[in-house]
């Protein structure tokens, strides 16, 4: 993609999030507030996060915000990953502290550290915890909610007696991500493994779900870790086994965080603004009364009954009776992302009839006024199922299975470039070399996304040394 079209996207993305009120800059940078619309969004996403979790057997719990910085050097690998990122606290009530207390950019030192405490026999296993919190990495370049100082998640963090059982954990829980991020925020993700060089620092295994925004880029929507049993080695977490012999567990952590708010905008927004999912619409409905309707109580008188019904199946409802014009309701609504809009005025009244506008749709419909509650709940579910097969569509436009050669690619984003659309992501054959993943990075800006369970085409040598490929893997830009 040309500079000048990456830059528009970024400039729509911005406006389209202030436009819809979901967040603020403060003074401290790269740290924004949600402001109430945003927020609700996360919420409706962490709670259905939450009942998974729960369905399978987590239970949340909290651990500190501030991690002495010696818990960061038993885990090698971890310190070198994350190091870079962390802010320190120094001092406290006037003084020095004796020993930094980093900001937590995530949580497997403290875990790791009680859980040696909490892990005695394996009659303690497996743990199942998961924490809802905030966290820190420190950024240069921010943009709200991709990629902030500070954001919100959620961070699970399991204890197993064996591999087996600890991979299943890792495997189940990339599946509820996927689940969660295709039927409830409607965008299709592509599942596999990272490749050792994008691993979480740490992690014996890394696995993700990647999501195609409408420039092309990629957003890593959430990701699940087989730690093996380096935490537990670090943090000496052992236990006794039924044959009374002490053995290290072995330890899975997975994420996901409000980065998730921001996939949803870059991959439903349009020209107008905000389209949001109705599962996760703080309004799905909003009903407006039209024409002379204040003359006319009867359109109000009807629209509270609407609006009671809806309420009563647990719809999330407004009406908007201030009296700004019809047309300046419709634009704020539309903006503000609203799934369905509902307009009733005199004449709709004569005709014992409703309109319904749903927000990703041109035309309005006419709905008999006795069955507008059913229709309206219809309208909602087949939105929320239009807007995935629409992100489909998308995404299978933008993945490219034809590119074998570095050469191939080049031409690919030359031929994108001038004909003025997105490169997307290729699926390429790979080595299994992290010098050839590095060699195609430094020369497309392409870094590999993952390594999908299911490719959707072989590949039979590696797209930069020609060699034999170990994987299909896909490439692209990446936020
Ligand atoms: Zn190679």
């Amino acid at each position: 993609m040309s500079n000048k079209r990456e830059n528009e996207f970024t400039s729509w993305y911005i406006d389209t999030i202030q436009k819809a009120d979901l967040m603020d800059y403060t003074p401290v940078r790269g740290c924004i507030a949600f402001k109430p619309d945003g927020f609700e969004i996360w919420e409706h996403i962490k709670d259905a996060m939450d009942k998974r979790f729960k369905e399978t057997g987590h239970r949340n719990a909290y651990f500190p915000m501030l991690i002495p910085e010696n818990f960061f050097q038993k885990e090698k690998d971890h310190i070198e990953g994350f190091s870079p990122e962390l802010p320190w606290v120094t001092e406290a009530a006037g003084e020095q502290l004796e020993e930094r207390l980093a900001l937590r950019p995530t949580s497997e030192t403290m875990i790791g550290h009680l859980y040696s405490d909490w892990i005695k026999s394996y009659r303690d296993l497996p743990v199942l915890i998961n924490q809802w919190a905030n966290v820190f990495r420190w950024e240069k370049r921010t943009l709200p909610f991709i990629r902030t100082s500070e954001f919100l998640w959620q961070e699970g963090h399991t204890a197993h007696a064996d591999e087996q059982e600890a991979r299943e954990e890792t495997m189940q829980m990339l599946a509820i991500y996927k689940e969660v991020v295709e039927n409830v925020l409607a965008i299709p993700v592509y599942d596999g493994e990272k490749t050792p060089s994008e691993r979480f620092a740490g992690a014996v295994d890394t696995f993700s779900i990647e999501a195609m925004m409408q420039d092309g880029k990629a957003v890593q929507a959430g990701t699940s870790h087989y730690l093996g049993t380096k935490f537990a080695e670090a943090f000496d977490i052992k236990y006794l086994t039924k044959e009374n012999k002490h053995e290290f567990v072995h330890t899975t952590s997975w994420g996901t965080s409000t980065r998730l708010i921001g996939s949803v905008i870059m991959v439903h927004g349009d020209e107008q603004g905000l389209v949001l999912p109705p599962k996760i619409a703080p309004t799905q409905v909003v009903l407006v009364p039209v024409g002379p309707w204040k003359k006319n109580p009867a359109i109000v008188e009807k629209l509270d009954e609407i609006f009671a019904a809806l309420k009563a199946k647990d719809i999330r409802v407004r009406l908007d009776d201030s009296d700004r014009s019809p047309g300046f309701k419709f634009n704020e609504w539309e903006l503000k992302g609203v799934p369905v809009r509902v307009e009733l005025g005199p004449r709709d009244l004569d005709q014992d009839q409703v309109l319904l506008k749903a927000r990703d749709e041109e035309e309005k419909i006419a709905v008999q006024l006795d069955e507008a509650v059913t229709r309206i709940e219809e309208e909602l579910e087949t939105m929320q199922t239009r807007l995935l097969e629409k992100a489909k569509a998308f995404r299978a436009k933008h993945s490219h299975t034809h590119v074998d050669t570095l050469e191939q690619l080049k031409q690919h984003i030359a031929d994108s470039e001038e004909n003025d659309t997105i490169p997307g992501w290729v699926l390429a054959g790979w080595c299994g070399d992290d010098d050839c993943e590095a060699h195609v990075q430094e020369e497309t800006k392409f870094t590999t996304r993952n390594i999908p369970f299911d490719p959707p085409a072989e590949k039979e040598t590696c797209i930069n040394c020609g060699k034999e490929a170990k994987h299909a893997v896909w490439f692209g830009r990446a936020y």
